[in-house]
């Protein structure tokens, strides 16, 4: 392994199209839109570099439009994931050994890819298959995807570049970063491509080789992304592209005594029974796997009396209902002192008025989406139902759905004098924000409460002006949350700015975008070497004669 410095400057972060009406981007990316929703696209396997098609169909549809399918796409069984794994532990030597500067540079073409020629084709794929709004896919699937492609690269070359400090005299000492002795598991959710690619890249770029299972809401962009990687010089079985059921691919990847690794994100559950499983046969792996998880959330927002108001309704609609919710980051319980909450009320109803009047269609540019599936539309109206016949919650805004051509759910809010109420502390992952209003002395116990009240930790923000409070608030809430945000909405994390991840139930806080993640995907060996080794046995505090 070839560990020497290179001086790579530091990224920048990508810059972001704004789509304004009657831009040249708008009318490339409509063009984009029209020519894949005009299509119907087989989608393979990719297994050491051969397409795989193996007949067992899944369709990829657009869930604002659930009758409209963009693709086929051919699902692993048993004997896929088993050739999976052994094309990756096949392409695993050769792709070790090649230099980090060789690595660095096919994924920094991949980003130049994802910025540059598939900049709208993934923007597109991103929309139609995963209902985003073009702002929505455009800070995911290429701003975010290819900031993470770029630092990830610094990040690699900082965390070679540290090498023991001290010698004694005649040796020389080094640490070499080898990749992992296996593969590496990458297990993708639905809801941010960037995150599907960081997923499977991000232990490659560090000399690893990947099986990846891709969720299967979103494999059109991520099947593009593969393209892309494949485009950029990826060699065969680097990563190997596996959609299908996720608790066979688990299985089966999870069986192999050549599991170095799990880079996993999605609920906590699965995640959970993930670990649990790798715990019951720790004794048939080569090494401790490493497990690296970014799972569920239920994100807050506090707003003290000292708090901007207008700030802060903006930060709660766009926190609350961009994506429709269903960003890990996205706010869904809020703390409102009392004597503030009929003027913040006054600020955030005509907003989420105007977020449910943009509802619909990604192709006309609509901001406000569908959700991803059945069971997310079904979610939604059982828990406006619920709060519906409660006692302690009230539906204040929204609360209707429609899925007769799309999965469509008004941004929601549901107002509860009850701190333990059911939404207040599960994770729905929907456009569902639920209030608890508090008398405004009872701040501390209300951030105690919300430090202790749900088992995650992800993100959270706190709207105040008061220096005492905000110090005093974060101090109080230093375990409730990855990501904090200080008068700002806790969503929308940058790479480079922001390293991203929650604790306690929330993930095991390697922070994607981060060196520190970088650093999982690497098994260190120190190597000291002694350029005039003692030929004297005996040391001086010896007795004479000894
Ligand atoms: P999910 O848990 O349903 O699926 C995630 C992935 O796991 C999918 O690819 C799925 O097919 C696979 N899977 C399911 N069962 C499996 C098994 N037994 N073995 C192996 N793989 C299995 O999650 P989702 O609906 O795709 O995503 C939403 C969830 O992801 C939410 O809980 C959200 O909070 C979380 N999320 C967290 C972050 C974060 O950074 N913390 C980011 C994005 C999403």
């Amino acid at each position: 392994m070839d560990n020497a410095r290179l001086e790579i400057p530091p990224p920048e972060n990508e810059r972001v199209n704004r789509f304004p009406p009657g831009s040249a981007e708008r009318e490339r990316l409509a063009d984009e839109l029209k020519r894949q929703y005009g299509q119907r696209l087989e989608i393979p396997l990719c297994i050491g570099g051969r397409e795989v098609r193996t007949g067992r169909i899944g369709r990829a549809v657009c869930p604002h439009e659930h009758g409209h399918v963009l693709a086929e796409y051919h699902q692993a069984g048993e004997e896929e994931y088993r050739q999976a794994i052994v094309a990756a532990l096949a392409a695993r030597e050769q792709w070790a050994r090649l230099s980090w500067s060789d690595r660095a540079a096919i994924f920094l073409r991949a980003a130049e890819l994802v910025s540059g020629k598939y900049r709208f084709v993934l923007n597109a794929a991103t929309m139609l298959n995963q209902s985003k709004n073009p702002h929505e896919a455009e800070i995911d699937a290429v701003a975010e995807l290819a900031d993470f492609l770029r630092f990830n690269v610094w990040f690699m070359q900082r965390i070679y570049a540290d090498q023991p400090q001290a010698h004694a005299p005649g040796s020389w000492n080094r640490s070499c970063y080898r990749p992992l002795e296996g593969f590496v598991f990458a297990v993708s959710p639905f809801n941010f491509t960037s995150i599907a690619g960081n997923l499977a890249s991000a232990p490659a770029l560090m000399g690893n080789v990947v099986v990846w299972k891709p969720a299967s809401a979103s494999v059109l962009s991520n099947f593009i992304l593969m393209e892309v990687f494949r485009e950029a010089g990826l060699p065969d079985g680097v990563i190997n592209f596996v959609p299908g059921p996720g608790p066979l691919a688990g299985r089966m990847a999870l069986e192999s005594a050549h599991l170095a690794g799990v880079h996993y994100t999605g609920s906590t559950e699965v995640f959970s029974s993930l670990w649990k499983s790798i715990g019951g046969r720790i004794r048939g792996y080569r090494s401790y796997p490493r497990l690296v998880g970014e799972t569920g959330g239920k994100n807050f927002v506090f707003v003290h009396p000292s708090a901007d108001l207008d700030a802060a309704a903006v930060a709660l609609a766009r926190g609350a209902f961009e994506y429709q919710g269903q960003k890990c980051s996205a706010v869904s319980r809020a703390y409102v002192a009392e004597s503030c909450w009929p003027a913040l009320w006054r600020r955030l109803e005509p907003l989420i008025g105007g977020i449910h009047r943009d509802m619909g269609d990604p192709r006309d540019f609509a901001f406000f989406n569908a959700v991803i599936s059945q069971a997310s539309f079904d979610q939604a109206m059982a828990a406006v139902r619920r709060a519906r016949q409660s006692g302690c919650a009230r539906v204040i805004a929204g609360g209707g759905g429609d899925d007769r051509i799309g999965y469509f759910v008004e941004p929601t809010v549901i107002l509860t004098e009850d701190p333990l109420y059911a939404t207040m502390l599960e994770e729905l992952f929907l456009p569902v924000l639920t209030v608890h209003v508090f008398p405004d002395e009872r701040w501390e116990e209300t951030l105690r409460l919300c430090d202790s009240s749900t088992p995650y930790a992800l993100t959270g923000a706190l709207f105040a002006s008061e220096r005492a409070v905000i110090a005093r608030t974060l101090e109080q809430l230093s375990h409730a949350a990855g990501n904090f945000y200080v008068n700002d909405k806790p969503t929308g994390a940058v790479v480079g700015q922001q390293p991203f991840g929650g604790a306690r139930a929330s993930g095991t806080n390697d922070k994607a975008g981060s060196f520190l993640n970088l650093l999982r995907w690497t098994s260190p060996q120190t190597i000291k070497e002694n350029f005039s080794p003692p030929h004297e046995f005996r040391y001086p505090f010896m007795r004479a004669g000894d």
